[in-house]
């Protein structure tokens, strides 16, 4: 199974996720969205090797929990949206409020008042069972906490949209941690070959075609299409220039220890993702040590992706005790996917 990302070629995802950075440093993912100026965040660490216009199209945040490595991205993140007119929602465990108020509160602010660009930041809470608690931080406000409510969920779908929602899930790290899973409502692929036979232009029309067909929008729906004659979605269904499927999910677990407990509930939000980020950043032989500190291992971050039976499993949050050794860590990662059974300590 390859431990790296592949992009497939006449398929057109609603989001294209990748690591933010390489495999040493803080753990975190990008879903840049195809098409469009707007991107997500799993978890707020080094955020330095994206460019100021990728991190400008953020605007939502999902943070697994607020030690520094995942969550000190936020003074780079507010650098750049500071001065446009935005609304940045961060979500997070018990606690990211606070966090969220403390960051904030450690500058100064005089400078701020109601003709300054209309930003704002809410912090959505998880409970970890039912209860999503919004608070408000406005530029325009000097960045004072407004609590919004309680949103009661249903399920724990942090953020649902007609295109695709974000589920969370609480792992044991010695504190709580949150893996998400992004889940696209469904999949419409785009086949080159037919647009070709059928002369049209790859293009952000694309976009809106794929919105009608998620939206159930009939066969007789207009698709505009720039420089062409527009087509019905009945036209680009037949001609299998769109075709359906179930839609892209997009796992993201990281700082979590290797417990039955821990290892059970990743299986059910990972089992059958197409993609699997997941921390594995210790050499087997320091499995105590990896113990110790509520981390898995590269073997066993394989052996959970074997079991998940996901698509593509990435390996990343490599401990930087392994500097120069990066090639073993990939080699017990593979092994660990080599493995169906995780065995996980009790
Ligand atoms: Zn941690």
């Amino acid at each position: 199974m390859p431990v790296r990302i592949l992009q497939e070629r006449h398929v057109v995802f609603l989001v294209q996720p990748r690591l933010v950075n390489e495999p040493f440093g803080d753990a975190g993912v990008l879903l840049d969205f195809t098409f469009k100026s707007r991107a997500i965040l799993f978890d707020l660490g080094d955020l330095s090797p994206l460019p100021a216009g990728t991190v400008s199209k953020i605007r939502h945040v999902f943070v697994s929990h607020m030690h520094m490595d995942h969550f000190a991205g936020f003074d780079r993140m507010l650098r750049f949206l500071l001065n446009r007119t935005a609304e940045l929602q961060i979500f997070g465990p018990p606690g990211l409020t606070d966090a969220v108020e403390a960051k904030l509160r450690s500058y100064t602010w005089n400078l701020l008042n109601e003709t300054s660009a209309d930003f704002s930041i809410i912090a959505a809470e998880w409970n970890l069972k039912d209860e999503l608690t919004r608070s408000r931080f406005k530029a325009r406000g000097r960045f004072d906490r407004e609590t919004l409510g309680v949103e009661v969920l249903a399920s724990p779908r942090l953020l649902v949209e007609p295109d695709f929602h974000i589920e969370a899930i609480e792992l044991d790290h010695g504190i709580p941690c949150l893996a998400f899973a992004f889940q696209e409502s469904l999949r419409v692929n785009v086949h080159k070959t037919a647009l070709d036979q059928l002369s049209l232009p790859v293009g952000p029309w694309l976009t809106e075609a794929k919105r009608l067909v998620r939206s159930h929008g009939g066969p007789g729906a207009v698709v505009q299409i720039p420089g062409h004659r527009d087509m019905t979605l009945g036209d680009l269904l037949s001609a299998k220039a769109l075709v359906t499927g179930p839609g892209e999910r997009v796992c993201y677990a990281t700082d979590l220890a290797f417990t039955d407990a821990n290892v059970s509930r990743l299986l059910t939000l990972a089992g059958g993702s197409d993609y699997l980020f997941i921390e594995g950043g210790f050499l087997d032989e320091d499995k105590a040590i990896a113990a110790s500190k509520r981390h898995l291992t590269a073997l066993q971050a394989g052996s959970i992706a074997a079991a998940a039976r996901v698509a593509r499993a990435v390996p990343m949050h490599f401990s930087p005790r392994y500097l120069g050794q990066e090639q073993s860590l990939i080699e017990e990662f593979r092994a660990g996917l080599a493995d169906q059974a995780p065995h996980a300590d009790p």
